[in-house]
């Protein structure tokens, strides 16, 4: 099991540096191996070298599919891989609907990816009107025919699927659903690509994921991890997600 965090718009580089130190001291590095954290670009930094020597690994919110140039207010793939960074989200839910990112500039972002030394971690999921209509698979397809569009076999990528209505809503979706979601997600990359791609790459369930919740949603097969908003934003709800969740 991964465990990701996604600290969005909050915690500062002080408070960010103060959250990774604590969280050192109470995980163990077999634990900590697996546990990612997506601070923003401005945390970054800071929380790089809160980690430093530990087995976290750390990542942006966000990328410019271009390297360099004049792109003012953009974040580069080289400056993260200066900094040490391994991971980047790309295509969460609120990049898609507050910042008008397309599949097609989701598509770029995952191209840029390639041959770097960061891995990104696609973000997919259905909105609640999709999901009454029946819609949700046909849109995950749709997400991921335009997000993988020339992404070969060898590039190494993360999955997260959040149903955007269960983010930030306190609304979680059952294990049932999830699972249903994640097998949709395991077999379409076993069409796409092969067999083995699809068991090696992790599908994380994101979307309200709380202590009370985790335990069940983990015990299905094709839950390989959670992306985790508001728990984790504290070391005690991260953690505690972690131990019911193993
Ligand atoms: C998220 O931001 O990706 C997320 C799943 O948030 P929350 O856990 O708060 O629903």
């Amino acid at each position: 099991m991964i465990f990701a965090g996604n600290w969005k718009l909050n915690l500062s580089p002080k408070k960010s540096y103060a959250f990774i130190q604590e969280l050192l001291t109470k995980l163990s590095k077999e634990q900590q191996k697996n546990c990612f954290f997506f601070p923003q670009n401005l945390s970054l930094p800071a929380s790089i070298e809160a980690a430093s020597g530990s087995e976290l690994q750390l990542g942006s919110q966000n990328i410019y599919f271009e390297r360099t140039g004049a792109f003012t207010g953009e974040n580069s793939l080289e400056a993260l891989e200066d900094l040490g960074a391994s991971l980047c989200l790309i295509g969460h839910s609120e990049r898609r609907s507050l910042f008008a990112e397309t599949d097609s500039i989701l598509n770029k972002k995952m191209l840029a990816c390639k041959g770097t030394k960061i891995r990104p971690m696609l973000c997919i999921g259905e909105s609640l009107e999709q999901r009454k209509n029946a819609e949700t698979n046909q849109t995950l397809k749709k997400q991921l025919d335009c997000a993988l569009e020339g992404v070969l076999e060898e590039q190494a990528f993360h999955i997260a699927y959040e149903p955007i209505w269960a983010i930030g809503t306190g609304e979680v979706a059952s294990p049932e659903m999830a699972e249903d979601a994640h097998q949709f997600i395991r077999s379409y990359l076993a069409q796409r690509y092969s067999k083995e791609k699809s068991q090696n790459t992790a599908i994380l369930y994101g979307g309200s994921v709380k202590p009370e919740n985790a335990s069940e949603l983990a015990q299905k097969d094709n839950i390989d991890g959670f992306l985790i908003g508001g728990a984790s934003l504290k070391v005690d709800s991260f953690i505690e997600i972690i131990s019911n969740s193993l």
